[in-house]
């Protein structure tokens, strides 16, 4: 049932400040990720490409310490739920981004409910959906509505090709976003 996985393109951090600005991508330290027990690319990723801020749907915000700061994942960044509120540590406006410990999925939780979605397999899956996605909304910006739909349709199809277990159920993190942006 699960089509063939096509090799991801790498995505460098030209490309993601081609879309996002070059004040909008930061890169970690090495020392802030050297001691995170996720994988070595994970880490190269974070500190080499850094994390592109995607209007409200991705806020770069990383923990610091070498511990998961929420259990089993080290965060990352943050979906800003509600507008415009004070964010605050543990803030429940807010969804948490960040790397399950061992495996580096990238999971997605918010402290309303129990338990977490997997968003993308790695963080090279994950920086490929915001890079694609944030170079989308910057080309077609001002393309009607109708249109605009028909083009996401494209890119989300795209994007499952990539990284089919991302967009597997009903039940994933980017379904249900992606729905809702034309819901
Ligand atoms: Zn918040």
């Amino acid at each position: 049932m699960i089509t063939k996985t096509r090799r991801l393109p790498s995505v460098d951090a030209r490309d993601l400040e081609g879309w996002a600005g070059v004040g909008n991508v930061l890169r970690l330290t090495p020392a802030t990720v050297a001691r995170w027990r996720v994988p070595e690319q994970a880490r190269t990723l974070l500190v080499d490409v850094g994390l592109p801020r995607l209007d409200t749907r991705f806020i770069p915000d990383p923990q610091h310490g070498d511990e998961p700061a929420l259990p089993t994942m080290y965060v990352i960044g943050r979906e800003q739920i509600t507008p415009n509120h004070v964010h605050e540590a543990g803030c429940t406006e807010c969804g948490y981004f960040g790397l399950r410990e061992g495996s580096g999925e990238v999971v997605y939780r918010w402290l309303r409910h129990d338990g977490d979605l997997l968003v993308n397999s790695s963080l090279q899956h994950f920086l490929y959906f915001l890079h694609k996605q944030g170079a989308a909304s910057v080309r077609y910006e001002g393309v009607n509505e109708e249109k605009m739909m028909r083009l996401y349709e494209r890119v989300v199809a795209r994007l499952e090709a990539r990284d089919p277990l991302a967009l597997g159920d009903e039940s994933s993190f980017w379904k249900a976003r992606f729905s809702r942006l034309w819901g």
